[in-house]
């Protein structure tokens, strides 16, 4: 095991988290599925040491678990699916972005339907009892995927990029037509609070032509105006209008760190992404994956005269050959990496 002695002086590794986190006891939410239309009922439970965060369907028999692993995603239409032994679960993205958030580690959520109900349009519903049930910290250390070489990643305009970084810090950048959106980029270092306060309360969007035709396809049966921002040509249809005047963009943020949340660790890098959805999200997973040279699992141990410890929990050959089956997403149509400065 190599010891490296990260710089002591930052403010982010005074406060950086070096173990795991679970919940202090289960909180439930009810509400409606976005695409499905039905009514759910959701319980996140503690859940034991380096368990990850796990689904389980509390309405059929099976009790099939699946973990919220980048292999277990199935779809990345309009939202991102994960099945195991064809039980599946959708629009997972938001809950998981706010356990990935929060810093909350391991999570048992149960649901009697196959989809996560999508509350207001943003993580805000799921944070604000999270945070009221409160955070258990528990005794192993945090696996944190650490990237030590720049990846990137570019398709038809989409481009994302990870660069080395001490924590984790998010860039997304949209480009819309319609004058209420337009260019819009945002960038902020995700904490538990910074998270709270700046990014679970963007909602998600959508254009009234494209919910219409959605509904006649049988998706967004759930949508209105209490779960979503919906905009036509001449403004906003929502009355009380938005919550931040980048609303749009910060929800992406959101939508990101649900999915990166599927890498099963927490990360350590800049993460940069330009017009980028849950399919440019699973392919620079698979493109993490194709690169292990480029990053490797690191735990931290605080010394209180020496600073911060960083320890390399294994090198990214052994971890890699264990780890990497997860973050190949099989079965699913992904863009190819064509960009890699590795
Ligand atoms: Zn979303």
């Amino acid at each position: 095991m190599d010891d490296v002695i990260a710089d002591p002086v930052s403010s982010y590794w005074e406060n950086m988290e070096t173990r795991q986190y679970t919940i202090k006891k289960k909180v439930s939410f009810a509400g409606v599925g976005l695409h499905s239309g039905k009514r759910v009922k959701l319980t996140v439970k503690p859940a034991p040491d380096d368990s990850g965060i796990r689904f389980v369907r509390s309405d059929l028999d099976c009790r099939v678990t699946i973990p919220a692993y980048v292999n277990r995603v199935v779809n990345t239409y309009l939202a991102t699916t994960i099945s195991e032994d064809n039980v599946r679960i959708s629009t997972t993205e938001h809950l998981m972005a706010a356990l990935h958030g929060m810093g909350i580690d391991n999570a048992l959520i149960e649901l009697n339907n196959n989809e996560v109900p999508i509350m207001d349009g943003s993580a805000a519903p799921f944070t604000r009892m999270l945070h009221k049930v409160d955070r258990k910290r528990q005794k192993a250390a945090k696996k944190v995927l650490k990237i030590k070489k720049e990846i990137s990643w570019q398709q038809n305009g989409s481009e994302i990029r990870m660069l080395p970084y001490d924590g984790l810090k998010i860039t997304c950048g949209i480009d819309f037509a319609h004058p209420l959106i337009k260019n819009q980029s945002y960038t902020i270092e995700i904490t538990p609070d910074s998270f709270i306060k700046e990014i679970a309360s963007a909602r998600t969007f959508g254009f009234l032509e494209e919910v219409e035709k959605l509904r006649q396809n049988g998706l967004a049966l759930g949508g209105s105006l209490d779960n979503a921002i919906v905009i036509d040509e001449s403004g906003i249809l929502n009355k009380d209008g938005l919550r931040f005047p980048d609303e749009f963009v910060r929800h992406k943020v959101l939508d990101l760190l649900g999915d990166l949340a599927l890498l099963g660790c927490p990360l350590q890098g800049h993460v940069i992404a330009s017009k980028a959805g849950h399919t440019q999200h699973l392919a620079l997973l698979k493109t993490i994956a194709d690169h292990p040279e480029c990053w490797e699992f690191v735990t931290f141990r605080k010394n209180s005269k020496k600073g911060v410890f960083e320890l390399v929990a294994a090198t990214t050959r052994a971890a890699g050959n264990k780890i990497l089956p997860y973050l190949a997403p099989p079965g699913i149509e992904l863009p190819e990496a064509v960009a890699c400065s590795a």
